[in-house]
Order: C-alpha cells, then sequence, then structure tokens
C-alpha cells in the first residue's frame, strides 16, 4: 500500500535550540553518554510495552522477545540503534521529540549562567535524553511505528538540528523505533565494534534485555549476539555488583548525568517478598519544590516493569528518592487504582520509608559532611515530613537541622540533639524564632535577653518552617518555644533579683503603658513592659496559641481567608527612648511617638507597615520638632 507521507517542516521550541546549542558545547568531552541515553530510551520503550500488553497481548504482533541492536555503518558513517519496544506515533513523535515537555524548563533556561564549566553541570542535572544524538550527528533519522496492528503506519523525523526538523509518514513492517545518527566529521572513531562494545558494557550493562550487535566470529558476522548481562541488576547478588554498575543503572532510572549521593539495596523475603534498589540524588531536580511533580519510583512485579512515577510508593516528602521496587507478589495487572488501597503496598511504602530513614540516619551520625550536603539539597523538602508523616515525626526530628544563634554564619546544622546538649541548667524548653530571612532572624530584638544569658536560640528563616514548627510542638520530652510568642517566661534561667526588678519596672510604667495603649489603639491587643530587650525599644509577640506572622503571610499568598493577628507591643523600660516619650506631655506628639514605637518594632521583624507614608512624615516631623525644642 502507498501512503501520503505529509511531509511537513517545523521548527523547535526556542528552548530545544538553546539546549542543543548548550549540550554539544558542555557535553563533549563526554561524547559517547548518546549511546547509554538512546538506550536508556529503547529499554523504557520496551518496559512499556511489556507492561500494555499485560492487558492486549496482541500488541506484541506474535513478537514477544524484547532486544536493543546497535549496528554501524563505515561506509555510510552511521550508528543505527533499533527497538522494538512501544514505538510512537506521529502526533507523539511531534509532541516528544521537537519539544521538551519537561516540567521545570523554564526555569532551567533561567538558571543558565553563560558560563560553560557552570552550565555543563546544570546541563547534566537537567537531562537530555535524545538530543544527546547531537552530540556526535549532525543528522538524525528516527523512524518509528506504534505497536499493534492498529497502527500500520509509522512516522519519520529527521533534523540537522539547525533550528528545524521534517516529519512524514512513512512505511514500516516492524514496531518500534530505529535512529540512525550521522556521524559528524571526525567521530569515525564511534564507527568501530570494540568501540562500541566497551561503551555499553560501561553504561549500560544493566539494561534487562540483550543489547545485540553483530558478531565478530568468523562466518558469523551476520547473526546478533547480546553484549550485555541482559540480567535486572537489582537481582543480582549484591557481591556482584560493582559501583560503577550502581552508578550507571542510578543515570538510567533517575534520568541524571551525576552519580548518586547513596544507595540502599535490599531484598526481603517472608510473608511479602521484594526487592527495593533506592538512590538518593546528589542534586535537586529543578521541579523539586512542586509537590504534585511525578515521584521517582518504579515498580516492578517480578521483573515486569509496571509503572513509573508509583507516587504511593513513596511520600510526598521524599519525591526525591529514586530507584525501583520489585514485588513478587503484586498481581502484574495491578493499576493505579488498585495501588491506591493496597495493603501490601502501604507496607512496601512503610518499610522503604523506614529504609530511607535509616540510611540518613546512618549518614548524620557517620558521614557528617555528605549528610550536610543532603541536607543543603534536600532539608527544605524533608521538613515537609514532621508535618506529612506523623508516624515517623520522632526520627524526622532527629534529622533537622538549623540555623543558630550559637553559630556565627547561617549554616543549617545545628540538631535538635545538638542543642539540647547544650542547653543551660536550668533551661527547660528548646527556644526557636521564625522570621523571613536570616538576616531578619538573626536581627530580632526578641533574642536580645537570649543573648546576654548566653542561650541558644535556633533560627528558622525558610518558608516551610513556621508551618512546619506548628506540627512540632515537642521533642525528646521538652516543649519548643517560638521567642517571639506569649510572655516570655524563662523559669529558672532568671534569678530572683530580676524577678523582682521586673515586677517593679512594670509597676512604675502602669501608667505609661496605659497611656500609650490609649495612643495607638487597636492596632494593640495589649502594651505591656517587657523582659526580653536589652538594647531595642519595642518589640511586637502574638499570644501563645496565634499564628505567627510569617505563616500568617504565607497563608495570605496561598489564598487563605485569615482573621486578623492583633500583637501585643512590648516596651523596653531602661530604653532612653522610652523614657523620653514617658516625659512627653503633649499628648499629640505622645501619640506619635508611640506610633513611632509600633511602627519600628513591626518593622524590625519584617512586618510592612500599614501606611509607609504616614510612618514616614511621622518621623520627618518629630525630628523637626525636636531640632525646634533643641
Ligand atoms: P526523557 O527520556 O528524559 O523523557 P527524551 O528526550 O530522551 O527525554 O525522550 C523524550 C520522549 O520521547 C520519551 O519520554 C519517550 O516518550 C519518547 N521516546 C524517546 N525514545 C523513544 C523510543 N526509542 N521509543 C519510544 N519512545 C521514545
Amino acid at each position: 500500500m502507498t501512503i501520503e507521507s505529509h511531509k511537513e517542516t517545523l521548527g523547535f521550541q526556542t528552548e530545544v535550540n538553546q539546549l542543543l546549542k548548550l549540550m554539544i558545547n558542555s557535553l563533549y568531552s563526554n561524547k559517547e553518554i548518546f549511546l547509554r541515553e538512546l538506550i536508556s530510551n529503547a529499554s523504557d520503550a520496551c518496559d512499556k510495552l511489556r507492561f500494555e500488553a499485560l492487558s492486549d497481548d496482541a500488541l506484541y504482533e506474535g513478537d514477544s522477545d524484547f532486544r536493543i541492536r546497535v549496528d554501524f555503518d563505515k561506509e555510510k558513517r552511521t550508528i543505527t540503534i533499533t527497538d522494538n519496544g512501544i514505538g510512537m506515533t506521529r502526533e507523539e513523535v511531534m509532541d516528544h521529540i521537537g519539544t521538551i515537555a519537561k516540567s521545570g524548563t523554564k526555569q532551567f533556561m533561567s538558571a543558565l549562567t553563560g558560563d560553560q564549566a557552570k552550565d555543563s553541570q546544570l546541563i547534566g542535572q537537567f537531562g537530555v535524553g535524545f538530543y544527546s544524538s547531537f552530540i556526535v550527528a549532525d543528522k538524525v533519522t528516527l523512524t518509528t511505528r506504534k505497536a499493534g496492528l492498529g497502527h500500520e503506519h509509522g512516522a519519520r523525523w529527521e533534523s540537522e538540528a539547525e533550528g528545524t526538523y521534517s516529519l512524514e509518514t512513512v512505511e514500516k513492517t516492524s514496531r518500534g523505533t530505529e535512529i540512525v545518527l550521522h556521524l559528524k566529521e571526525g567521530e569515525d572513531e564511534l564507527l568501530d565494534g570494540y568501540q562500541l562494545r566497551s561503551i555499553i558494557t560501561r553504561y549500560s550493562d544493566h539494561i534487562n534485555l540483550p543489547i545485540e550487535m553483530k558478531s565478530t566470529e568468523e562466518g558469523k558476522e551476520d547473526e546478533y549476539e547480546a553484549v550485555n548481562r541482559a540480567s535486572a541488576l537489582w537481582v543480582r547478588p549484591k557481591q556482584e555488583i560493582t559501583e560503577e554498575d550502581y552508578n550507571e543503572f542510578y543515570k538510567h532510572v533517575a534520568h541524571d548525568f551525576e552519580d548518586p549521593l547513596t544507595y540502599i539495596h535490599n531484598r526481603v523475603e517472608g510473608t511479602q517478598s521484594y526487592t527495593s534498589l533506592l538512590y538518593i540524588p546528589k542534586r535537586a531536580p529543578f521541579d523539586l519544590y512542586e509537590r504534585e511533580r511525578s515521584h521517582g519510583i518504579k515498580l516492578y512485579v517480578k521483573r515486569v516493569f509496571i509503572m513509573d512515577d508509583a507516587d504511593q510508593l513513596m511520600p510526598t516528602y521524599l519525591r526525591f528518592v529514586r530507584g525501583v521496587i520489585d514485588s513478587d507478589d503484586l498481581p502484574l495487572n495491578i493499576s493505579r487504582e488498585i495501588l491506591q488501597k493496597n495493603q501490601q503496598i502501604d507496607k512496601l511504602r512503610s518499610a522503604s520509608v523506614s529504609r530511607i530513614l535509616g540510611k540518613l540516619e546512618k549518614m548524620a551520625k557517620n558521614e557528617q559532611e555528605t549528610y550536610a550536603e543532603f541536607w543543603k539539597t534536600f532539608g527544605k523538602v524533608m521538613k515537609e515530613g514532621i508535618v506529612e508523616d506523623t508516624a515517623n515525626r520522632e526520627r524526622i526530628a532527629k534529622l533537622l537541622r538549623f540555623s543558630s544563634t550559637h553559630n556565627d554564619n547561617d549554616a543549617e546544622d545545628v540538631s535538635l540533639d545538638a542543642y539540647i546538649e547544650r542547653m543551660k541548667e536550668g533551661q527547660k524548653d528548646i527556644y526557636y524564632i521564625t522570621a523571613e530571612s536570616y538576616a531578619a532572624a538573626i536581627g530580632s530584638p526578641h533574642l536580645e535577653v537570649f543573648r546576654k544569658k548566653g542561650i541558644e536560640v535556633l533560627l528558622m528563616h525558610e518558608r516551610v518552617d513556621d508551618w512546619m514548627i506548628s506540627y512540632l510542638s515537642e521533642y525528646e520530652g521538652k516543649s519548643l518555644k517560638s521567642i517571639a510568642k506569649g510572655a516570655l517566661d524563662l523559669g529558672d534561667l532568671e534569678d530572683k533579683e530580676e524577678k523582682e526588678a521586673q515586677k517593679e519596672a512594670e509597676e512604675a510604667l502602669k501608667p505609661l503603658v496605659e497611656r500609650m495603649q490609649k495612643a495607638i489603639g487597636d492596632q494593640v491587643k495589649e502594651v505591656r513592659v517587657s523582659h526580653r530587650l536589652t538594647d531595642s525599644p519595642s518589640c511586637l509577640v502574638v499570644e501563645e496559641h496565634d499564628m505567627g506572622a510569617s505563616l500568617q503571610k504565607l497563608m495570605k499568598e496561598a489564598g487563605h481567608n485569615m482573621p486578623k493577628v492583633t500583637p501585643i507591643m512590648e516596651i523596653n523600660p531602661d530604653h532612653a527612648l522610652v523614657e523620653f516619650i514617658k516625659a512627653e506631655n503633649d499628648e499629640e506628639r505622645f501619640k506619635e511617638w508611640s506610633l513611632l514605637l509600633f511602627d519600628q518594632a513591626l518593622l524590625t521583624e519584617g512586618g510592612q507597615l500599614n501606611d509607609p507614608v504616614a510612618f514616614v512624615r511621622r518621623m520627618n516631623g518629630l525630628l523637626l520638632d525636636d531640632k525646634k525644642v533643641a
């Protein structure tokens, strides 16, 4: 049958053009990875077909032996990679091969610096897959036919990477995909059987289907033979798997270019038998903070690929974990719907979570530098676990790291245990402050009395902190207390004299406090004498059960209608400005001074003034008035 080919020429997305250029330059020193990427795609395509054929074996069209073939032609100067996987329709080719569907592409592009060394690291992290063909080829022809007798025609995609590609409908009898790389000038060393074999064994030995090449034996030149081991890596005995094997397999499952930070490989026999091979990456993917993004666990049943992104297998806060779980007991026809309420899956998940936490605990103890690297990359996400995973809250809490007044920089490396160990005699609670930035936290007036007494305070300055900490009220029998909430009670950390001095100050300033409260009006719930300030004239606190300022802001941004929290203003009885205001007899000016104290307190905690113009006018007015007086 002849067909009309509908040949059309299309332009790449702008991103693809940029990406191609960058990739060709930055990955050239690692050029042989193109083969790994294409074999990885071919293997995924076979996995997908094997899974779909579970419910419709007509898709096999009588051929259920999967294989990937690599051929080369010295004359034509081509390398060809062929698979008999699921293939693509013309539409699918258009969707997958001229565009980058990856979420985060935009952010990725804007993260590029123009500095080649830095950008090539980034590109590795982003993953380039099919496009890596253009590192060694100046023309690529992809011909593919979707599996199943309903798809009689194939599609051909061809590009010289010059901004456009062509797409046409073609005859193709065999299902699957064939990719022909027309090598660039100077890449002839790749047209060599030994060279190609060694690349395949180096990068793709773990692929669990045969990767075949023509035999090198005399007289058998037309026969194909497998050049890899073609057995699932995760079922091999651990002692037979090298570090490189683990790393290469990671790159395949995670579509990453870098080695992982660590892995956990386990075989479990019992009421439920399964193997899991889980990886913690070194770097965060670009879309790490989109909580809805796909998860990275592939589910297999008895070596048969079932699905990608099995989000039931990993809680959201561990969405950066990659790897495979291969169950011996689940039914092969398990669907996403069934996964959601399957008890076996729940058990698999909690066992996997436990293993990952266990690995991190060990790392935190024995390899502190690696753990610090991990925490820097994934700490923010781990904090979500405090909210999400009630069953493991204690364990996750142990893994948390914070900035602290104990450090002289913003490094997050103080654990709750380390804090407890350093607690002052008589100290019962763990003190913390939340703020919008490290600078706001470390500069907060609330810290003053703690600094004076040498009591450590944890500085929480990330957006998730306020939310997270509202779920962590206790650790190892100690309460976590915000130093910006409620009345400050330092308990035994204050001596009798201090307490008496405070009482006296409160008595003495009662009239001032009342006057000020009236002057400021309903912007404050109360004005009171502070015990926490040594240097600043005023600060704001909220009631114990009220939401902290940054959480309020976060909730509002997320579109929640938040009831207004009215703060309490505390004034420093020993501050010169407070003394000065106390002596002010003009009620109008007294009011202006009081409002100024309030606005200052609001500003120091990173809050926003209701009326910045009024603030400036008021301040200038007071400054000039003073001059006149003087
Ligand atoms: P990635 O593999 O990271 O998704 P690629 O650019 O390598 O990115 O591939 C894009 C998509 O094209 C794949 O997700 C897949 O849907 C499709 N694809 C690539 N190679 C093949 C193949 N050999 N057979 C079938 N589909 C393929």
